[in-house]
């Protein structure tokens, strides 16, 4: 599905190169279009089923410049609101994989992201490092204390969704993840932003791998002020370089 409506925005990026565009092919300027959110794909949680090459065979069917955003960690005010922020003024829809206990902390946050129309997901209540560190019984609760966390601070039911803090995964919470029908998220590519660097070398840096991997999952934190600060810039990377933004929503 193809959501025309949501390329109907304006940014004032990228106006002097549409501008220029324009001279050329000898037509009145137009505004530059905002990056926008191409189309909607669905994901079929039967099974649990599993995506992102860093740690899994597979991934999400997607094209040749096409891009599924997820934030990790989160919220925090300070940081998840700019990226809020930067997201809306881009048209853009994100996945947010939320830790409980900053859901809990934080349920104004959680609504907003909800309001906003991005997808809600679950990256355990305490984020612990990791759960491969604990008991199945120990992991398991804190999951599932993590989806109820952020669905309490919701109002509503959230993604069946999951993403293992570190990818940390383990045989048994694996299956009994796939008993549930939630899909495991890793990532295709990420933003290594919890190195600490400046905004520059952050944006240069997810700006290339992007580059390199053409299309996939990517990870970034909206608990990270290097990535809050680079992220208008990095969305307007990807629109002049032709990306296209995907949203993934639960079947
Ligand atoms: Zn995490």
């Amino acid at each position: 599905m193809i959501l025309e409506t949501e390329k109907s925005g304006v940014t004032r990026r990228d106006f002097a190169a549409g501008a220029a565009a324009a001279l050329l092919a000898g037509s009145p300027l137009p505004a530059q279009a905002a990056l926008g959110t191409a189309r909607v794909i669905t994901v079929d949680t039967v099974g649990g089923p599993r995506f992102g090459i860093k740690s899994y065979p597979g991934t999400l069917p997607l094209a040749d410049g096409e891009l599924v955003l997820t934030f990790d960690d989160g919220p925090l005010p300070a940081t998840t609101g700019p990226v809020l922020d930067a997201l809306a003024r881009d048209n853009v829809r994100a996945t947010f994989f939320l830790i409980g206990r900053n859901a809990r902390a934080n349920p104004t946050f959680v609504r907003r992201i909800a309001a906003a129309g991005h997808t809600l997901a679950n990256h355990t209540m305490n984020h612990p490092w990791t759960l491969r560190q604990r008991s199945f019984e120990a992991g398991m609760k804190d999951i599932l204390d993590g989806q109820d966390a952020i669905e309490q601070a919701a109002g509503q039911k959230i993604a069946p969704f999951f993403r293992f803090p570190g990818f940390a995964d383990t045989p048994e919470l694996l299956a009994e993840l796939s008993r549930r029908n939630i899909a495991v998220w890793g990532a295709d590519l990420w933003a290594s932003d919890w190195n600490e660097m400046t905004p520059e070398a952050q944006l240069q840096l997810i700006t290339t791998r992007v580059v390199k991997a053409r299309k996939g999952i990517v990870l970034l934190h909206d608990t990270r002020r290097q990535t809050a600060a680079m992220l208008p810039t990095f969305l307007s990377a990807l629109n002049q370089r032709g990306f296209r933004v995907v949203h993934a929503v639960p079947a």
